[in-house]
């Protein structure tokens, strides 16, 4: 049997996101000090055996690792940034949603203050933190990740994304991104098939193939892209153009929404206009990589 203790960690914000953290790292043995502006949401995980610290200072330096969630980067610095509060010699995770210019802007003032930084980004909800569905991504120095890997993993599938350190929220939002086009795609198709009294529960299982199915297609497109070479082996874009349309058709035919498969078709327009409309569908990376023309979408 392993008696060595384990890693003190300290998590300062106890909202929704940081109470199931910090419920995590308790659940799996590691001495746990919290700190909430509003004390009272540390009552609960005090009574399960948390350290609730008297001030923010004194959360710092409880851990040897110190878990950062708030609302935003704004709360970070209101809190972590007035002069008599110390940074030097802790070690950051900043699990607070933000963009990749505000963790790359933190990740410098927080490692000019003397603290070594890592930021992240939680890809799951609180009832999942501590299992292995909540995937959670760090960037920022991999030495600093690998030195707290085995403590993070309480928390669930912990992955660390590279150097940048605003990686972490790059992949953040490249999957909200993922996650909007999905349930959009599907939204559209549920309002077309109820024009013919199709229920969603009916047509979910054939929405949920399609998606699988085209998401298969995600490796061997990527490759094109990454090559920078679009021959059409499945289908040319002129192609795909024209099913377009018929989406458009059908929308409007049938009464319902018709702007987004309009600003699919759209995007698809102008890469014909560019020439591509004998290449395949991911040529359109070229349109998605540049600034939105101002078309009156949007
Ligand atoms: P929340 O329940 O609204 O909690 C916000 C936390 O920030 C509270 O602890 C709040 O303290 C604190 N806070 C805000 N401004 C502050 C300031 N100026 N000084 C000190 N503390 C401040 O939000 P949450 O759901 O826990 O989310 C926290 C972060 O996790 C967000 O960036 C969110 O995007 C991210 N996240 C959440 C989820 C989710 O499902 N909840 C999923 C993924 C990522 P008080 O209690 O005193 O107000």
């Amino acid at each position: 049997m392993n008696n060595t203790p384990l890693t003190p960690v300290t998590v300062i914000g106890l909202g929704l996101m940081g109470r199931a953290l910090a419920g995590a790292f308790l659940a799996a043995g590691h001495p746990t000090t919290v700190w909430n502006r509003t004390s009272s949401k540390a009552e609960q995980l005090v009574a399960a055996g948390a350290r609730s610290a008297p001030t923010v200072g004194d959360a710092l330096k409880a851990g040897s690792l110190t878990i950062v969630c708030l609302t935003d980067y704004q709360a970070v610095y209101e809190l972590l940034g007035p002069d008599e509060i110390d940074l030097a010699g802790t070690t950051l995770i900043n699990l607070s949603s933000g963009s990749s210019g505000q963790a790359r802007e933190a990740a410098r003032w927080a490692e000019q203050r003397g603290a070594r930084y890592l930021d992240g980004a939680v890809m799951a909800i609180p009832s999942g933190i501590g299992t292995a569905d909540a995937l959670i991504l760090h960037s920022g120095p991999q030495q600093v990740f690998e030195a707290h890997e085995p403590t993070l993993a309480a928390l669930g599938t912990v992955t660390h994304l590279g150097a940048d350190h605003g990686l972490a929220s790059l992949y953040d939002v490249a999957g909200l991104t993922m996650m909007w086009s999905v349930l959009n795609a599907w939204l559209q198709g549920t309002a077309l098939l109820g024009t013919a009294g199709v229920d969603a529960a009916t047509y979910a299982p054939f929405a949920r193939q399609m998606a699988v199915g085209v998401a298969a297609w995600l490796p061997g497109y990527a490759e094109q892209i990454d090559k920078g070479s679009f021959p059409a082996e499945v289908s040319a874009l002129e192609t795909e153009a024209r099913t377009m349309e018929h989406l458009i058709e059908e929308s409007e035919a049938l009464g319902v929404n018709a702007e987004l498969p309009r600003l699919i078709k759209a995007m698809a327009d102008r890469a014909i206009a560019a020439g591509h409309g004998g290449e395949q569908y991911p040529v359109l990376i070229e349109e998605f990589g540049k600034p939105s023309p101002h078309t009156g979408i949007g």
